[in-house]
């Protein structure tokens, strides 16, 4: 969980990538995340930001 919330911010129900600022609402979460050119997340070896947030809770 740490390491998600260094690669994401979670803004209601969409989740913002801190470099670029783009971002995915939940109803997408099933796709990649698309970040703008250049931008240093894209490199991130996760981009399935929903996922893995999920991913995260699963054990609660
Ligand atoms: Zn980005």
């Amino acid at each position: 969980m740490l390491e998600w919330s260094r690669q994401w911010l979670l803004e209601g129900d969409i989740v913002r990538c801190p470099y670029c600022h783009n971002y995915q609402p939940l109803s997408r979460g099933h796709r990649v995340f698309v970040h703008q050119e250049q931008c240093k997340g894209a490199s991130f070896v996760e981009q399935y930001p929903w996922r893995w947030l999920a991913w995260n809770l699963r054990s609660l």
